[in-house]
Order: structure tokens, then sequence, then C-alpha cells
């Protein structure tokens, strides 16, 4: 039976405290993180946006368990991930979060089904069937299942993706630069199909993008400069995105200026 979830829960699903990060030592370090706190509510699109190298990458990986915070945590539902064993951190990474990535990561030698149901094969289970429908018919990929990733488009790959990371119903999904890849057509459909997995199905999304139009399908846009959370705006259209990035960037002007 498919689950009703209230789609603006209150509730935090992943929240970031502090976190700081930096790579290298000495004069050539880079502060990649500097004390980023972040709640992400539970059946909310969040959208993660800033300059090349303001730490959007590196945020992402840190709340997804797929690297570690030089310091402060991450909390992922109730699990502070700097508290788990490895062992447990891979299961998290398996049953309780999902991914779509910019480069589709499908397997080549896989048909769509197989891709879409891979994580939960590898983890012993099947899809609930009913779920599994109501997925594909979301991403509209009924009469595609069978092929494999080259006999599909980028969007229809993508597509696949979004089904991938969704049929397990994971309590968060990390979605890093989705429609990098794609033209705006096949782009807006995925956007659509992630938009309308919060929405209806009360799925929780994160997504980094540098799009003003990909962050306005979204509920909140976090906005980040040199490894700091420094604006943010709820309900999102492209036109008040744009706005606040070209503020962001008018602002960041004025401080190199005075650096010089
Ligand atoms: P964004 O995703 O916003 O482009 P990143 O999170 O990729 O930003 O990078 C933030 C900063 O950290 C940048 O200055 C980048 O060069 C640096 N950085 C990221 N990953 C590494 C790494 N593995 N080694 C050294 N520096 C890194």
């Amino acid at each position: 039976m498919t689950e009703t979830v209230p789609s603006h829960s209150r509730e935090v699903a992943a929240r970031a405290a502090d976190l700081v990060k930096t790579y290298g030592k000495g004069a050539a370090q880079v502060r990649a993180l500097d004390g980023v706190s972040l709640d992400v509510r539970a059946g909310e699109y969040t959208a993660v946006m800033g300059p090349s190298g303001s730490g959007k990458s590196t945020l992402m990986h840190c709340m997804a368990a797929l690297d570690t915070p030089t310091s402060g945590t991450v909390t992922i539902g109730d699990s502070d991930l700097g508290e788990l064993k490895d062992k447990t951190l891979t299961l998290l990474r398996r049953d309780r979060v999902g991914f779509v990535f910019q480069a589709f990561n499908l397997v080549p030698t896989l048909t769509a089904r197989e891709n879409i149901v891979l994580p939960l094969s590898i983890a012993g289970a099947t899809p609930d069937p009913e779920w599994f429908a109501t997925v594909i018919d979301a991403v509209g990929l009924a009469d595609r299942l069978d092929h494999r990733p080259n006999e599909m488009s980028g969007g229809q790959q993508q597509r696949v993706a979004c089904a991938r990371a969704l049929v397990s119903r994971p309590e968060i999904v990390f979605a890093d630069e989705p429609t990098g890849n794609l033209d705006s057509t096949s782009g807006a459909e995925v956007l659509a199909f992630l938009r309308r997995s919060v929405s209806e199905f009360g799925q929780t999304i994160v997504m980094v993008t540098h799009d003003p139009v990909a962050a306005s399908y979204t509920d909140r846009v976090v906005f980040l400069a040199d490894g700091r959370v420094v604006d943010e705006l709820r309900d999102p259209t492209a036109e008040t995105v744009l706005e606040h990035m070209t503020a962001l960037q008018a602002l960041a002007g004025q401080n190199a200026g005075q650096d010089l």
C-alpha cells in the first residue's frame, strides 16, 4: 500500500551543525566549509547554490555520508554520522539515502528496470510492486524498462537514475547538478519529476544547482559563498533567485575590492 506522507512535515530530515572541512595543510590549506549549519526539513525540496568553489559539493558529500567533515556534526534522522562505524555508514548510504548525479551513473550492461532495482537487489530486497509502478508511471518510463542506457536519451537515463533513487523510499535524496548534462526540455522533465516526488510523495530532496530555473522548482534556496551560508530564499522564482545571485556577486566584488 502506498503511504501518504504529509508534504510539509516540520521534522528535520538532516542537519549540518557548524561544519568545517579543510583540505591540505599550512599555507596551502583550503577551508572548503567554514562553519556551515543547515537544517533540511522533511518533505521539502531544498536547493544549494553558490559560485564555483563555494563549498556546495563538499557540503553535499559531508551531508550524504560520502565524505567526513574536519569538525562539526551531520545527522540524518536521529543518526549522528560521526558516531557510526564504517559498516553502519555503508548501510545508511544504501538504505536511507538516495543519490542522483550529474553523470547519471547507470550500469551500462543492465536494463532500466535492473538499474532501478539494483540498490534494493544488493540489499537482498525487492521493491513494493505498487510503489514501483507509481514511480515508473511518475517518471514516464513504463515503455523503456527493458532498454539499456545506450538505447535511451540523456533525459530518459536521468529519469531512470531518479527512479533508482526513489524506489527504496529513502529518508533523503541528494541530487548533484541533476540537469547539468541535459538540454532544457529533458532537464525540465527531471525537475518536474523531482518536484512531484516532494509534493505528492513527501520525499525530501537536497539539490546542488547553479541554474536559477532549476532552483525555482524548489521550496527553499540556500546560498553559499566561501564555505558559509550567506543567504536564503523561500518559494523562489527564477527571477528572485537571479536577483539574489546578482546581489551576492556584487557583494563579493566589493569585498574583493576591499582586500586589495
Ligand atoms: P563547489 O561545489 O561550490 O564548486 P567545492 O565543494 O567543490 O565547491 O570546493 C570548495 C573548495 O574546496 C574549493 O576551493 C575547492 O578547490 C576545494 N576542494 C574541494 N575538494 C578538494 C580536494 N579534494 N582537495 C583539495 N581541495 C579541494
